[in-house]
């Protein structure tokens, strides 16, 4: 396995819409690979988590993870997920806004409105079908990871930027709870 580097904000992988994969290249060992090291890159940078294009590569693929985190152990926790070709339908119009990072946007937090509860249609690892209903903070993941497959990243849902903030002063005039960064 090895730890990919990070796209940032600024190369445009990060704002191209990602390939969807083909079912029969899901199985193929380049694809489980890619995905092996996605989630060894999450983890290295202690993401909650990472989609493809995040490391250079355009395809319909995230993976996230929230286990006990060392720093927030009240955070909500999620089992490590693998996402391909994934299509969120909000279920409502109930919008929540909370703090937001992300690992191609390093050093910097902000609040972002997102749905409340999704409903998520994926392919798994192995090519299954996935279908489930998520609400709060793993609905959010969810969006922010979805959101980058569709070149896309967080602070494009802002209202404003008048909570965009710098990790420092974050921590010193803002911080209620970290959400961690994707
Ligand atoms: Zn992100």
């Amino acid at each position: 396995m090895a730890i990919l580097k990070v796209a940032r904000l600024g190369h445009p992988v990060l704002r191209r819409v990602a390939d969807p994969v083909p079912l029969k290249e899901i199985i193929r060992p380049e694809t489980q690979r890619l995905i092996d090291d996605m989630v060894e890159t999450m983890h290295e940078y202690v993401g909650v988590g990472l989609a493809a294009p995040q490391i250079h590569v355009s395809r319909q693929i995230a993976v996230l993870e929230c286990e006990s985190h060392p720093r927030y152990p009240e955070m909500p926790r999620i089992p490590l997920m693998v996402i391909l070709n994934p299509v969120l339908t909000p279920l409502s119009e109930e919008t929540d806004a909370d703090w937001e990072g992300c690992l191609s946007i390093p050093d910097f937090r902000g609040v972002t409105p997102r749905y409340t509860a999704v409903r998520l249609e994926a392919y798994g690892r192995k090519g299954e079908r996935i279908e489930l209903v998520a609400k709060d903070f793993f609905a959010r993941v969810l969006q922010h990871e979805t959101d980058h497959l569709n070149g896309k990243v967080y602070v494009d849902r802002m209202r404003d930027f008048m909570t965009l903030s710098h990790l420092q002063e974050w921590s010193r005039h803002w911080r209620e709870q970290d959400r961690g960064a994707g």
